[in-house]
């Protein structure tokens, strides 16, 4: 039976990633994945058009693991370089606001393409439609999969996802045979992901998407604040700003009761509303409050701010009191919703936790409890905001992992 130099688990950006940088060092490489086709969940990301990575890659949006290791596997592969390597592969690339990176085609489809020839060209084997069920180690790994075929490599990557959106393929396999291999793997939540609420009523405004500012609390303390669209829906909020929350919102539903705030009107300070509030009612002529408030959001909205606002939808605005106009005012700039629950892991897109990266060498990636494990990707417990982070997150640590294979 042949003996591969390297032998990698999942073939997400990570695992292809790693695949090519080892092979393209002349290593003899074997890539198992479980899914038909290679890359299945990159296709589903950015909304279908894969936003790869952002110009303005920080180790500050990222989360989990500490920041030196971080910082140390992003330097070695840092978004520049991810712009070069697909342009180098013939994708033309298009920056967006906020320093997002899309391919020009608008299609996640372009970018698995050209990571697929380019692991044809570079000679890696590639195994797909088959479940890997057990990775063990003796002088070299065994690995088998679901038909009870064996194989043999000197090296393995692990680079088989977190536990988000499980549907394409990463259903944590990985976490079970580092932690037989002896790895302690930090508790593991969804993260970018919806959550429910408490408060039924969001059901009448569902649809409606707004620039806010989040800021979550547990009792006293901020959490968390962001910037962003929110999305109402009929189960809770959704959108940018309220996703970004909920990695540090999941720990702390156990023992907490945890509160957001949706600033409706960030961009303007509450004395300012008030003013521009009190002109506008008091020039309204006969209109009611629902009316008078339609010009600040979808009309849907202004019933549910009266309700909670303890005020009668149909009085006329010009008879509204300075307390009720405040009322109004906090309402719009601190709408109060209690989380019920995130939203389940099949549709988060990434995980929070995995392996603790205290027992990873931050230099190749390798595990510093077996020689010759290593890990590429979510797998670890390292996880970024929304915005091309988490795959930057993949290109880099696949770069790292690939690169630190040696086979001396
Ligand atoms: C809907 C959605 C949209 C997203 N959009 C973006 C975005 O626009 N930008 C961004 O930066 N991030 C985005 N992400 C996050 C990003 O996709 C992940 O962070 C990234 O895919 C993680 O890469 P990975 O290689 O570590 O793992 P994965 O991509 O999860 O790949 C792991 C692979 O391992 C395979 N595997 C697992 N177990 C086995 C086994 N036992 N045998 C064989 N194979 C196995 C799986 O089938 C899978 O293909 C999105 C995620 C989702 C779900």
């Amino acid at each position: 039976m042949k003996t591969y130099d390297l032998a990698i688990i999942g073939s997400g950006p990570s695992g292809l990633m790693a695949a090519l940088t080892a092979a393209r060092k002349g290593i003899s490489v074997v890539l198992f994945e479980k899914n038909e086709i290679i890359g299945r969940k990159i296709l589903a990301t950015g909304n279908g058009r894969c936003n790869l990575t952002n110009k303005n890659i920080s180790v500050m949006r990222y989360h989990g693991a500490c920041r030196k290791f971080i910082r140390s596997i992003l330097n070695k592969f840092d978004q520049f370089q991810t712009i070069k390597f697909f342009e180098s592969l013939g994708v033309i690339l298009k920056e967006e606001d906020r320093g997002r990176v899309f391919p020009r085609s608008n299609q996640a489809s372009t970018i698995v393409n050209a990571l697929k020839h380019a692991i044809k060209e570079s000679g890696v084997n590639t195994v797909t439609g088959l479940k890997i069920k057990s990775v063990e180690k003796s002088t070299e790994f065994i690995i088998k999969n679901e038909n009870n075929q064996t194989f043999k490599a000197k090296k393995v990557i692990l680079a088989t996802g977190g536990k988000a959106a499980f549907q394409f393929g990463s259903s944590g396999d990985g976490f079970f045979w580092a932690s037989k291999f002896g790895h302690n793997i930090v508790p593991v939540f969804a993260a970018l992901v919806p959550v429910e609420t408490r408060e039924i009523w969001v059901k009448e405004v569902s649809g409606i998407k707004m620039e806010t500012k989040i800021t979550t609390k547990a009792g006293n303390k901020t959490i968390h604040e962001s910037y962003g669209d929110c999305l109402f829906t009929d189960y809770g909020l959704s959108g940018t700003a309220i996703m970004t929350q909920a990695g540090k919102i999941g720990p702390l539903l156990d023992n907490n009761s945890v509160k957001i705030f949706v600033d409706l009107y960030p961009e303007i300070t509450k004395q300012d509303l008030i003013k521009k509030i009190t002109y506008i009612f008091k020039n309204s002529g006969s209109k009611t409050l629902v009316n008078s408030l339609a010009g600040f959001f979808p009309l849907k909205l202004a019933p549910v701010i009266l309700h909670l606002s303890d005020i009668c939808h149909d009085k006329k605005a010009s008879e509204t009191s300075e307390t009720e106009r405040l009322k109004i005012v906090r309402c719009i700039k601190a709408m109060k919703l209690t989380v019920k629950k995130l939203r389940p892991l099949k549709e988060a897109q990434i995980s929070t936790g995995g392996i603790d990266t205290e027992e990873v060498d931050r230099n190749t990636l390798e595990s510093k409890i077996i020689k010759g494990l290593y890990f590429a990707g979510e797998i670890m417990d390292v996880d970024g905001d929304s915005g091309g982070f988490n795959l930057q997150w993949a290109w880099s640590s696949g770069f790292v992992s690939g690169q630190g294979i040696s086979l001396f």
